[in-house]
């Protein structure tokens, strides 16, 4: 009974430890875009990887490369050309959000999340179009390139408009990536017209069936990927527990009438004595004769 019931553990625990690394880690479930410019007048996947690569671009076994995706401008490689980089090609997260920083700075729950730029780089496809877009415009073909991609993945996964971002949306840490120049605004608004429209206007996306599930219960979101969130969630929840036994329960137990713990102790101790009175135990060997003529 005992081997049935540790095998049954076992296996239980190998399920939803699988689960967990699988749609955590493994599984992509692209969520948003994040548009970058190179900052450079020229570029293309190749360049980038070198470029990435002298900055550590290959942790933990990575492509080294960044971005998911490249636009070219002209200048080594064709203006609006699309080349996807080695991460996009193995499905890996992105890196163009710097990671964990400024979590200090936090003020509101947005801002929370962007400080884990991590969660952005996970969830995030990041698309880079070369050039210096503080100083220059991108091309026109560089935008409809863009714009094509953008619907196309945005139809793909299910991403709403509201998640398409710039860097600088995506990180606390102040970077001016994608550049002055790049028209953000209307790349969304274009992508929001192209896209049906959904039935219900959700600016933040938080408040799906999936969401309303790990409200319910936090630990659930370790099994849909929103590790984040239901790691907020579980903070929340120990936290309000804490409040609940240290200063509720006290205070609650303080309101009560003084003498009730011994009102309490009164009422048990006649109920046990009327007990004993009309109930004597029946111990062996304390018979009557009469017990024994039948
Ligand atoms: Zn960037």
């Amino acid at each position: 009974m005992h081997y049935i019931r540790r095998t049954i553990g076992t296996v239980l625990a190998i399920i939803i430890i699988s689960l967990f690394i699988y749609y955590n880690f493994l599984r992509r479930r692209w969520d948003f875009i994040i548009i970058h410019h190179s900052a450079t007048t020229f570029g293309n996947v190749s360049v980038f990887y070198n470029g990435h690569k002298a900055r550590g671009g290959a942790w933990l076994g990575n492509d080294p490369m960044l971005y998911h995706l490249v636009i070219g401008n002209g200048q080594k490689a064709g203006d609006g050309e699309l080349q996807a980089g080695g991460r996009w090609l193995k499905q890996q997260l992105g890196g163009g959000c710097s990671s964990v920083k400024k979590l200090m700075q936090a003020r509101t729950i947005r801002d929370f999340f962007r400080s884990w730029s991590d969660y952005y780089n996970f969830k995030g496809i990041h698309i880079c179009l070369v050039g210096d877009l503080n100083k220059t415009a991108p091309s026109s073909r560089q935008i409809d390139t863009l714009t094509n991609v953008v619907e196309a993945l945005c139809r793909k996964y299910r991403i709403p408009p509201w998640h398409i971002m710039g860097h600088q949306e995506a990180q606390i840490s102040s970077t001016a990536c994608p550049g002055k120049r790049f028209p953000l605004v209307k790349l969304k608004n274009e992508i929001a017209l192209r896209l049906p429209q959904p039935a219900k206007l959700n600016p933040t996306g938080l408040f799906n069936w999936k969401i309303r599930l790990i409200n319910f219960c936090p630990l659930l979101g370790l099994f849909f990927g929103e590790f984040y969130y239901s790691g907020l969630l579980l903070i929340i929840n120990a936290g309000l527990a804490y409040l609940f036994i240290r200063i509720a329960l006290p205070l609650a137990r303080a309101s009560l009438p003084a003498k009730l713990d011994e009102e309490i102790e009164k009422v048990v101790a006649q109920a046990f004595h009327d007990k004993d009175e009309n109930k004597p135990v029946d111990m062996p060997g304390n018979f009557e004769e009469k017990d024994l003529q039948c």
